[in-house]
């Protein structure tokens, strides 16, 4: 090894040395303490935020939203309840009907029976309010007009068929039918044929789709199952929880 190649060595060696020698680089991830003051995002979600008492980007933008499809489906419930009743409320009701509201499975209605005034539009009011409230897809009608609209597609000019307007009804997650029984007791004995079918097609199918049906009538059980008829009144056992309403006359001014 000449003089030369012994130098190269020895450079070579003192540069090893020094690179061992020089400071590690700080990483680019290391965290700096956050010296930034910040209080918990007030839906206590566990996001921290930069001001007392707001919420976090995330749960803001969840409120907008849940504000934003509460005024459409306020909207929607004027649409559906009848006016005289837009203030109808569950809390509002008898104790009874609001533990059979609470305790109802998602495919069970109710049989709202009793005397006319007792406040069965109003309860229907106030359970389909609460539904629509809930993002529910909510249907009412009378039982009378949804016989004459069925009618109407037998017409032969009827733009409709009976199928599209069945559909209507049976598709819904909670159906309201007001006033069954058109029959009036002493006048006529019992249900058309045709009525008989509908009211019973009805329940069947919406019961197999477990779709809730909620009925309101003057009619007790017994009563209904004379007037339409056993397999009728069987049905209804199995769609809905029974409930009277007594009490005072609604429509009698104190
Ligand atoms: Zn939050």
């Amino acid at each position: 090894m000449d003089k030369l190649e012994q130098a190269n060595e020895t450079l070579k060696n003192k540069r090893e040395t020094l690179k061992k020698l020089e400071p590690k680089k700080i990483s680019q991830n290391t965290t700096l303490p956050n010296l930034v003051p910040t209080w918990p995002c007030i839906a206590n979600c566990g996001e921290q935020v930069r001001a007392e008492g707001h919420l976090c980007p995330h749960c803001l933008a969840a409120k907008v939203k849940a504000d934003r499809d509460a005024e459409t489906r306020k909207k929607r419930a004027v649409t559906i309840v009848p006016k005289r009743f837009h203030d109808a409320r569950i809390e509002h009701l008898d104790l009874n009907l609001i533990e059979a509201f609470n305790g109802l499975p998602d495919d069970i209605g109710l049989y709202l029976f009793g005397e006319p005034g007792r406040g069965k539009t109003y309860a229907t009011a106030a359970i389909a309010y609460s539904f629509i409230m809930a993002g529910r897809s909510v249907v009412r009608i009378r039982y009378k007009t949804l016989c004459r609209l069925l009618r109407c597609t037998f017409q032969r000019n009827s733009k409709l068929t009976e199928e599209d307007v069945f559909k209507q009804y049976l598709l819904p997650d909670k159906l309201f039918i007001e006033d069954v029984g058109t029959a009036v007791k002493g006048v006529e004995k019992e249900e058309s044929n045709f009525s008989r079918e509908t009211f019973f097609e009805l329940l069947d199918e919406r019961l197999e789709w477990c779709r809730a049906t909620f009925i309101t009538t003057n009619k007790s059980l017994p009563d209904l199952a004379t007037t339409f008829d056993e397999r009728i009144a069987s049905r209804v056992m199995q769609a809905c929880v029974q409930i009277k309403l007594e009490g005072r006359d609604r429509r009698i001014k104190e």
